[in-house]
């Protein structure tokens, strides 16, 4: 049986360059950055150079480059690093309805320790509208924080836009400094993403969603940006986040942002074709389909659509015994039974929201795949709505 993965959004393979690059640094130059000598300066220059190549990417420069244990922590440190140490200005922090757990429970746990959290709705695609962040905006307000794409419905924010909206507010002298952060976890090295052309003061990203390795992240923060440490223990990272680097990780991080610098583009233009084609199969081919996000302004590899009448989680089952790998949302919120709350926040009903199916295609993926899909897809949803008693009340 054909073996297809379309969750490249939940996590990509290693790139075996990645790989290779980042063997040696397990065993030969197994130094620890701290130490003075030759076997310490090794890793510490493979460190650096690490921090350059993931600083070129993003266009900062490599002292604004934060290294991180992932996505969730770049996400937890840009938040509590922010709100900690400009609690004396304010207290406000405004975000979206749709931001991935490691925003939303975090700005949760903000909450309990005293700050106040605006949450903005987004309209029926999943877009955040910069005039109800004008609107949010009060003079206790010190950090926004809005993802740059989401990760169930790929939908893409209108982020320079935001930011000229925060330093106008700035220019008015409402607020002090108000920083904005924003998440790219889904969106670095798939698209082209520059601090400065976006205006932000604070960026995570993620290695594993990009072919490196799990466990390594960065946080691009602003020269300048007031912020508390995260980790306090030694003064790796200039005293911003203790405990020893992950060297090989970091090297892997670095070489899988030198690759998509050269092959995003065109891998983008691919994936973008396949995308295109899956959506237009799918809505074709099944009826009663929705697609969710935004449609055009969505990730190159995103397809994410809510198919009537029947459960995601059944059709996840189906396609796994069909060798197809898929999700129902977002890795992280697949096994609650209530429903995403991005797919709510875009006012899909609960029931419609149920339904909801997301494929994400990656560098592996190729048009037989996408054509195996179309072949399996509808026949699971026909005999599941068969099954259905919501598809006879519908009917
Ligand atoms: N933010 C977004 C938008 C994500 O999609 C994810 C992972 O799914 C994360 C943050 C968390 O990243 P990590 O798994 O590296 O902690």
């Amino acid at each position: 049986m054909r073996s297809v993965y379309l969750d490249y959004a939940a996590t990509t393979p290693t790139h075996p360059r990645v790989l290779e690059e980042m063997a040696p640094y397990f065993s030969d130059i197994f130094g620890n950055p701290s130490s003075i000598h030759s076997f310490g300066q090794k890793a510490r220059s493979a460190v650096e150079a690490a921090r350059g190549k993931v600083a070129l990417l993003l266009g900062a420069n490599p002292e604004e480059i934060v290294f991180t244990s992932g996505g969730t922590e770049a996400d937890n440190f840009a938040l509590e690093g922010v709100a900690f140490a400009n609690e004396n200005k304010g207290n406000h922090i405004i975000t979206s309805k749709i931001e991935h757990h490691a925003i939303t429970e975090c700005v949760e746990f903000l909450a309990k320790r005293g700050f106040s959290i605006t949450y903005l709705p987004v309209d029926q695609f999943g877009l955040v509208d910069p005039e109800d962040l004008k609107k949010a905006i009060t003079d206790k307000t010190i950090l926004v924080s809005i993802m740059q794409a989401n990760n169930e419905i790929g939908t893409i924010e209108p982020i320079a836009e935001i930011a000229k909206v925060i330093r106008g507010m700035r220019d008015e002298g409402r607020g002090t400094k108000i920083y904005f952060h924003t998440d790219a976890v889904q969106t670095a090295a798939h698209i082209p993403v520059n601090v400065s052309e976006l205006g932000v003061d604070l960026l995570s990203i993620s290695g594993h969603k990009f072919y490196g390795p799990k466990g390594v992240g960065a946080l691009y923060v602003k020269k300048g940006t007031r912020m508390v440490s995260f980790l306090h223990g030694g003064a790796q990272e200039k005293n911003r986040r203790a405990s020893t680097e992950n060297v090989p990780g970091l090297v892997g991080m670095g070489v899988a942002c030198e690759i998509a610098a050269k092959e995003m583009a065109a891998e983008a233009f691919r994936e973008t074709a396949l995308r295109d084609k899956l959506i237009k199969g799918i809505l074709e081919r099944i009826p009663d389909v929705v697609l969710n996000g935004h449609p055009a302004n969505r990730l190159p590899n995103n397809v994410s659509v809510s198919i009537k009448y029947v459960e995601g989680e059944s059709i996840l089952l189906n396609l796994d015994l069909m060798g197809i790998a898929a999700s129902s949302g977002s890795a992280c919120t697949s096994g609650s039974l209530e429903p995403s709350h991005v797919l709510l926040a875009i006012g899909l009903s609960h029931d419609v929201a149920h339904g909801s199916l997301r494929l994400t295609l990656g560098r592996q993926t190729t048009d037989e795949d996408i054509n195996y899909v179309l072949e399996t897809l509808p026949p699971i949803i026909e005999k599941l709505r068969k099954m259905s008693p919501l598809y006879k009340k519908g009917e």
